[in-house]
């Protein structure tokens, strides 16, 4: 049989997956892989299905919504799928209406307006709120000091699952400011669950940090050029 090289690569990133969380003395299962299929097409998702992937995050919503009709119609095999680019409050329906997660809500009105067009027959709609861990270097996410009445906000509200946090550092090669930065989004993760909030997600970590972001506790980690190869832009 030969294998595709999203095949290799995914097998070669299930590899880094299990060193990293066998370091860490974690169990390789409590770390699930997303892998992010932005700007590669159907074919290349499909790749990744037939290799066993089957949850793919997404953050384009025109060419996610394409994408997923055309992946339904070449596949019965049911995949999961997560929007994590940012989110115009006018397009919030499409994403409560064809997502099962969203890991970047960082404002209550946004998480309202899901949980209004989340429709009746669905799941609930699972939600991470995205949290900026690296101050005036980003311009996403919701400050740490702002956090706790979101969380307590989105956790009130109905069709919604909070189910955790979700950063994007500052990219850096130093390992160790990775993981300062993904141990920052993981105590502001213990505090709210000392709270009382059930959460059990901590989506952190990409193709160049994810050995980092496991060592601090990742549950999802987001990984696509590792798996799909480098992006190109139209
Ligand atoms: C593109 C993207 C990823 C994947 O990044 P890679 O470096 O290609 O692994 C992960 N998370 C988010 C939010 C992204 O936008």
């Amino acid at each position: 049989m030969i294998m595709s090289t999203i095949d290799l690569n995914l097998q070669a990133v299930h590899r880094s997956i299990a060193a990293a969380a066998t370091g860490a003395g974690r169990a390789v299962d409590a770390v699930t892989l997303l892998a992010v299929s932005k700007t590669f097409d159907a074919d290349a998702v499909l790749a990744a299905v037939s290799a066993g992937q089957r949850a793919f995050g997404e953050n384009y919503l025109q060419e996610a919504l394409d994408k997923m009709r055309d992946v339904a119609a070449l596949t019965p095999v049911a995949l999961a799928w997560h929007f994590i680019g940012p989110i115009q409050s006018n397009k919030t329906r499409p994403i409560a209406e064809h997502f099962d997660w969203v890991h970047t809500v960082e404002r209550i009105k946004i998480a309202q307006r899901l949980a209004e067009q989340r429709p009746e027959g669905m799941a609930p709609l699972n939600i991470c709120l995205q949290v900026n861990i690296s101050g005036e270097a980003s311009k996403s996410g919701v400050a740490p000091d702002e956090l706790p009445g979101l969380a307590q906000a989105v956790a009130a509200l109905p069709r919604l699952r909070l189910r955790g946090l979700m950063a994007i550092p500052e990219p850096t090669d130093d390992v160790d400011a990775q993981r300062a930065a993904f141990a920052r989004l993981r105590g502001l993760y213990e505090r709210l669950r000392a709270g009382g909030l059930a959460l059990d997600t901590l989506s952190m970590g990409m193709s160049s940090d994810l050995g980092a972001a496991i060592a601090e506790g990742a549950t999802i980690v987001r990984v696509g050029s590792a798996i799909f190869g480098a992006r190109t832009y139209a």
